[in-house]
């Protein structure tokens, strides 16, 4: 049996960064399982096919090959080999991600990859259905929120970070629109899986989202044990 740390939340709670110095302190592999949705997304656009068209994204989804590896402090992302894991953290793959992220077989395609990579070694694996659907029975599930205005400032900074010009009201506004999406679609939708552990990160270094997260899991494995 694998051990798996299931991390939810919205866009800019800290999952991403948090998952990977997590990982990386237990000496398991980091899943970001967003920039799997963000690499269908990226291919989709890069092929000019209209994301509103369901069977055409299905269609990308299916003829694409998608991996990851942990290097170093980072997740990478491969598209048919390809690192692409810069090209898809932008403002135009943010606009359509939520979308394509709503089409069943781009779900089913995604979540088999994401269960296969959890079963075969221990993981902390991070999304928005993790707990509730990916990996029901992760051995410790966990919630990160934050305000959205605080998310806003964190996106905000991490594309000006990358030279990418944005105005701090655009990526306040498209995360609203991301998170109703993510919320309210049929299937998957962002919620808070039942058992998990809720932190909020508003006021929170990474450091101390780590800590926290770290003492959980230690928590946990001597209940296991004893
Ligand atoms: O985590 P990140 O912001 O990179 O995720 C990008 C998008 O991918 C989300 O807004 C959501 O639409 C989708 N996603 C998802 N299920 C996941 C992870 C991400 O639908 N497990």
């Amino acid at each position: 049996m694998t051990l798996k740390i299931a991390i939810d939340g919205p866009a800019g709670s800290g999952k991403t960064t948090t998952a990977k110095l997590v990982a990386k302190r237990l000496g398991i592999l980091p899943v970001d399982t967003g920039a799997m949705y963000r690499a269908v997304s990226y291919e989709c656009l890069r092929r000019n096919i209209d994301v509103h068209d369901e069977k055409s994204v299905e269609r990308i989804a299916d003829s694409i090959n998608i991996d990851q590896k942990a290097i170093g402090d980072e997740i990478h992302t491969y598209l048919n080999g390809e690192d692409v894991s810069d090209k898809i953290r932008t403002p135009e793959v943010d606009k359509v991600v939520s979308i394509v992220s709503s089409y069943k077989k781009v779900r089913d395609k995604l979540v088999e990859i994401q269960r296969k990579l959890a079963n075969t070694q221990d993981v902390v694996i991070e999304g928005r259905d993790i707990g509730t659907i990916v990996l029901k029975d992760a051995d410790i599930k966990i919630f990160m929120k934050a305000s959205l205005k605080e998310r806003a400032k964190r996106r905000f900074n991490e594309l000006r970070a990358k030279g990418v010009n944005v105005n701090f009201e655009d990526v306040l506004r498209e995360l609203k629109k991301r998170d109703e999406m993510d919320s309210k679609r049929e299937l998957a939708p962002l919620k808070i899986p039942e058992g998990a552990i809720i932190i909020d990160t508003t006021n929170k270094t990474i450091e101390e989202q780590v800590e926290e997260i770290i003492k959980i899991i230690k928590e946990v494995k001597n209940k296991i044990h004893t």
